[in-house]
């Protein structure tokens, strides 16, 4: 017995019984072949992972879900629904299905477990998680492909800044002056020295079909003649460098593939290379990831009525055209919208559908692992059925969720969630995933009345798994029902800054930041007070907390960019009206201090910028209480005058079990968006 037989026995009820069998004849590409025999079944595909989704399907024809992650998460398979077919021979649409894990470690057993039970195929990874995720990943009949930035990881500063300084930007006089930047192209060893780098990890790992090599993240692009001859004139002009990035990654491909034809380099459209390059031939062994940010869910990629989509849409066609892999990489999660339900299926349906039309070869999203998946559930589940068959029927994706997963009374749960998926779709305008478009989508509906329909469904059903499901469902609710209060009224987004250093309870105005995604309260409450006098700004944040030990147990680091780890206060700030530039500051109760000038568009952080800030953590009952002045200079000022207004946003995060969250004020943080950010009036 095989490792997919024993899987399949150890579910399949008697008396039927399962054989599976390595053979590519008569098996659709990438997928499997069931046969029944009598009570026999004989599964056939060309690989193992094809076996094992093979074996799910046999398994789901007798009742088996795996609808979320973790074990109560699964309907186990019955004698009851005895399957009818004869044979089913399946393949799926999307060469790469999978999801990204966001938290800690990118990694989540629970979630990856789920993926392969779903017929979803790959987790991406970073280049240096491949050693320690894939034999993991493995074991679950999941691999991975790779991408992000990557240009540090095969070139690190450390290691070759004093050999070859040559090898990093140069930027005005000098060669990349502080750390971060890009590559410098001219120089012939390095490419020597990539090639073998890349080509040594590719042989390590010869089931990683795509290794990343993509630019660092923000800019820093090198001014050397050499590297600028490789922009157009049109890029020189518009200050973008897609001929550039994607002219090199081909060469490095070109050389690294030529041996191992089967293999891909993968990169990203991103930044100011996000525009394919348009004198550039086919680039084979090029993989890329189409980021799509903050597109438009609402409305299918191909909608002619969709102002937002049309820009990915053209994108997407032309890097088909141009990449020998495109992975299509979503964004179901959004820190603005976790919390309620994301009835989205019907325009990722015609979205996949096009997608695999023009070639697109798989798709993936970021999620959240945890308590944060399930207001999201039915999404993520379709998601995964729709990658494999995009045809699906979305009515049907939800009744087969609803009926598995609710019990008897699973039709009052469809009709509520099958019932936003075409609230949303009457919804005019767009949809961004932003929370104040929660009202509107909620705008039909009584929640009193569906709260009393899941009571009654909870009083009426006897299975102790269910009944906890529909308790979550109701606790779903209580919380929906507080948010949409929260988002209908007017949220105070002038902080009056009084003359004077605040201390506690001096009676100046004190404002709580709150959650992003529900504008409720962080669990661990924090607030800001604000004043000022001759030296600068001052600002004092505290966080009223149970986990006291926890935070005053994080170590400190010799890198500011650390605090970003951790849980921490993050402050934007603009000494005036908001507009392309503002400051960003962070602070952790170890002790880290970062500060960096940013533009916002593009995104760009200046950290070379290092300003005396004064800052004072302290820890006294139950609460830690972080001050910070801000000295005048810092913004290039003798002082704030009375009167005048700047504008900011003040951020906390707090770290969870599995991930972290993210909140603040105004309107559950402004993180680098200048336009959201509140005014600071000084009196
Ligand atoms: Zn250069
Ligand atoms: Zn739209």
């Amino acid at each position: 017995m095989n490792r997919v037989d024993r899987r399949i026995a150890r579910l399949l009820p008697a008396p039927y019984s399962a054989k599976t069998k390595i053979d590519s004849n008569n098996v659709p590409a990438g997928g499997y072949r069931i046969e029944r025999q009598g009570t026999h079944f004989l599964i056939t595909a060309e690989s193992e992972q094809s076996l094992f989704f093979g074996g799910i399907r046999l398994l789901e024809e007798f009742g088996f879900r795996h609808l979320i992650p973790g074990s109560s998460g699964r309907t186990l398979p019955t004698k009851k629904r005895a399957p009818s077919f004869k044979v089913i021979a399946e393949a799926p649409t999307f060469l790469y299905r999978g999801y990204h894990v966001c938290g800690h470690s990118h990694y989540n057993q629970n979630a990856v477990v789920w993926m392969s039970a779903n017929r979803m195929n790959f987790k991406p990874c970073h280049n240096p998680e491949v050693p320690q995720d894939l034999p993991k990943l493995q074991k679950n009949f999941l691999t991975t492909i790779c991408f992000g930035h990557s240009y540090a990881e095969w070139i690190p500063r450390e290691d070759f800044f004093k050999s070859h300084p040559d090898f990093f930007p140069l930027i005005g006089e000098k060669r990349a002056p502080s750390g971060g930047g890009q590559l410098c192209f001219a120089n012939p060893r390095l490419k020597e020295i990539l090639e073998e780098r890349i080509g040594r990890f590719m042989d390590r790992f010869p089931e990683v079909k795509v290794i990343s090599f993509m630019p660092n993240d923000g800019l820093g692009w090198c001014e050397c003649a050499s590297c600028q001859k490789r922009d157009t004139v049109l890029e020189k002009k518009q200050k973008k460098v897609s001929t550039r990035v994607f002219g090199y990654t081909e060469e490095i491909a070109k050389a690294v593939t030529k041996e191992r034809s089967d293999r891909f380099l993968g990169t990203g459209a991103y930044n100011n290379y996000s525009d394919p390059p348009k004198d550039l031939p086919l680039m084979k062994n090029v993989a890329i990831s189409l980021t799509t940010g903050a597109r438009c869910l609402k409305h299918a990629i191909t909608d002619p009525s969709c102002p937002s989509n049309r820009e990915y849409l053209a994108r997407t066609e032309a890097f088909t055209k141009k990449t020998g892999m495109v992975i299509f990489s979503e964004y179901y999660f959004a820190s603005s919208w976790r919390i309620f339900p994301l009835p989205i299926l019907t325009s990722l349906r015609e979205t996949y559908r096009h997608l695999a039309a023009i070639g697109v070869k798989g798709v993936k999203s970021e999620v959240v692992p945890g308590s944060a998946w399930d207001p999201l559930k039915i999404t993520l589940y379709g998601v995964a059925r729709l990658l494999w068959n995009p045809e699906s029927s979305i009515e049907e994706i939800y009744k087969d969720f609803t009926f598995h997963y609710f019990g008897k009374k699973w039709k009052v749960f469809f009709d509520f969630y099958y019932g936003l998926e075409e609230a949303l779709q009457k919804m005019p305008g767009c949809f961004f995933l932003k929370k104040q478009e929660a009202l509107p989508l909620f705008q039909h509906l009584d929640l009193h009345k569906v709260y009393r329909s899941f009571q009654q469904a909870y009083t009426e059903e006897g299975d102790p798994v269910i009944k906890k499901r529909i308790r979550t469902e109701l606790s779903h609710l209580k919380v929906w029902e507080e948010v949409l209060a929260k988002l209908a009224t007017q949220e105070e987004t002038n902080y009056p800054v009084a003359p004077g250093k605040p201390s506690s309870r001096d009676g100046r105005a004190s404002f709580e930041l709150t959650e992003r995604a529900s504008l409720l309260p962080f669990p661990s409450r924090v607030y800001f007070i604000a004043g000022y006098d001759d030296k600068g700004l001052h600002l004092r944040f505290e966080t009223k907390t149970k986990e006291i030990k926890r935070l005053q147990k994080i170590p400190f680091t010799p890198h500011s960019g650390d605090v970003f780890l951790m849980d921490g206060i993050e402050l934007f700030l603009v000494a005036g009206k908001p507009g392309n530039d503002y400051f960003q500051f962070a602070f952790s109760p170890a002790g880290h201090s970062y500060s960096s000038r940013c533009t916002h568009k593009p995104l760009h952080f200046d950290t070379s910028f290092q300003p005396d800030i004064i800052v004072k953590n302290s820890f006294p009952s139950s609460q830690w209480v972080c001050e910070v002045t801000l000295p005048w200079k810092v913004f290039n000022r003798k002082k704030a005058e009375k009167g005048e207004v700047w504008h900011g946003s003040f951020c906390k995060k707090e770290r969870r079990k599995l991930s972290h969250i993210l909140g603040g004020w105004p309107s559950g943080g402004a993180y680098h968006s200048p336009k959201e950010f509140g005014s600071l009036t000084f009196l």
